[in-house]
């Protein structure tokens, strides 16, 4: 936790206590730099951002909709149920972690194109080829040539 005075990465924490009813960490620091004191709050709650259609309509991520497009894509494919949980919590992360209110649908379609690639290359032509919409059988094989070409990714990565 960055100083909000001096920007120090040096803080310690003097209190902490739980407030609103046990939905917030509330966190007294000090800066062991500059010695000014500020407060933290921490919550679980996880905010999403808005969904930015083509369209440019807006809509609430839906984490349904995420997983169920990621389920069609890896129907009958050798890939675990905790897996793809997995790979929904880590396209989570990765959209928060962005730090943007809103996201460009598009944006999130790259991020299922990137986790399925990691989970199974079927799945992931599979959802390619509906979400690219590939103009013609040359640019569905040009895909899977590049694929191809790719070095695998480790699956142990997967775990992180
Ligand atoms: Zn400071």
């Amino acid at each position: 936790m960055h100083c909000p005075f001096c920007g120090s990465h040096d803080t310690r924490v003097t209190d902490s206590r739980l407030v609103a009813e046990g939905d917030q960490v509330r966190r007294r620091r000090q800066c062991a730099s500059c010695g000014e004191r500020f407060t933290t709050y921490e919550t679980a709650e996880l905010i999403m951002p808005r969904v930015v259609k083509a369209d440019g309509s807006r809509e609430s991520f839906d984490e349904r909709k995420l997983r169920a497009g990621m389920l069609r894509a890896l129907e009958k494919r050798p890939v675990s149920a905790e897996s793809i949980e997995a790979a929904v919590e880590r396209i989570r992360q990765r959209l928060r972690a962005r730090g943007e209110r809103e996201i460009e649908a598009r944006e999130i379609g790259e991020e299922v194109m990137r986790a399925l690639k990691r989970l199974d290359q079927v799945a992931y032509i599979r959802f390619a080829s509906v979400y690219r919409r590939f103009q013609d059988l040359d640019e569905f094989r040009a895909e899977i040539d590049r694929l191809a070409q790719e070095p695998g990714y480790p699956s142990q990565e997967d775990e992180q």
